[in-house]
């Protein structure tokens, strides 16, 4: 496994491939989330390309930034494991200047939900992956319906700046009781994982309300935030394809979202119909 750092380095090897290109980007702390990413990317492409870097300008003020878990040694080892060709590892100073052009998350789509609660997150998300695509130029591109709303938005910037890849959308992995893997789990206390298991009995009581036929947004909703009580919820919503909010769900056309904070932690999970 090569381990780059410098963007333009990166982009003079990938250059000289005459391969397809499979590329992963990550924050780290690799979980089975991201591996199942690696592996679709691997099977798919002659070239895997992941990408570890945590990305200062989706972070607000104030939030977890500076204590975002780091397992760098672990990370490579992972890489290695599982078939990764370039493992592309920059610092802050590779990426970024002090006075730069950025990405603007559409002001619509881009400030609901998750961008609501964390006005700007997705500037800085799509700033970033628009720089990570320009400087690996994959064949494809690999992210995870857990993050519904950033996959949201990074297919519609792929598509309204004509840039040349495929972005895939992976399902989520979960542990066997249902919590969505996460970096972020690992500042969960025993009580409070035990906790954040109402995210996943929240979205699997919505599954059984639509299983049944009942489609009304209002009424999973409801359901959805009685199961998640006593929790602090930033959003429960039911939303179409295109992360508009719709009064009935409608099968293939819908993601039905929570976040909520659990301890100091928020915790986000999903399902699509
Ligand atoms: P992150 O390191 O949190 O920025 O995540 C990197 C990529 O892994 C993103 O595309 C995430 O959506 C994806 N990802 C994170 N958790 C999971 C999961 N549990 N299942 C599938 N993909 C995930």
């Amino acid at each position: 496994m090569k381990i780059i750092s410098s963007p333009l380095e990166l982009k003079n090897y990938l250059k000289n491939q005459n391969a397809s290109i499979g590329f992963v980007p990550t924050m780290g702390a690799l979980h089975e989330g991201h591996i199942s990413l690696m592996k679709r990317a691997k099977e798919e492409n002659d070239i895997l390309v992941v990408s570890i870097f945590l990305n200062p300008t989706q972070f607000l003020k104030g939030e977890d930034l500076d204590k975002y878990p780091k397992k760098d040694e672990a990370d490579k080892r992972i890489c290695e494991l599982f078939g990764v060709d370039v493992l592309f590892f920059p610092q802050v100073s590779d990426i970024y200047g002090s006075d730069e052009a950025s990405v603007l998350a559409p002001k619509v789509r881009g400030f609901v939900l998750e961008g609501e609660s964390r006005p700007g997150h997705f500037n800085g998300v799509l700033t970033v992956v628009m720089k990570l695509l320009n400087i690996v130029n994959p064949t494809r591109a690999y992210f995870g319906k857990k993050d519904a709303q950033q996959l949201n938005l990074i297919s519609l910037m792929t598509k309204q700046f004509f840039m040349d890849v495929e972005i895939v959308p992976v399902d989520t992995v979960r542990e066997k009781d249902g919590l969505a893997l996460s970096s972020r789990n690992a500042y969960l206390s025993k009580q409070e994982r035990a906790e954040a298991l109402k995210i996943a009995a929240s979205l699997r009581a919505a599954s059984a309300l639509v299983s049944r036929g009942i489609l009304d947004a209002d009424e999973i909703i409801k359901v959805m935030r009685e199961t998640l009580a006593p929790l602090e919820i930033f959003y429960v919503e039911v939303v179409n394809r295109d992360f508009e909010k719709i009064s009935v769900a409608q099968i293939g056309n819908t993601v039905i979202l929570a976040e909520v904070k659990v301890g100091t932690t928020r915790l986000l999970d999903n399902i699509w119909l």
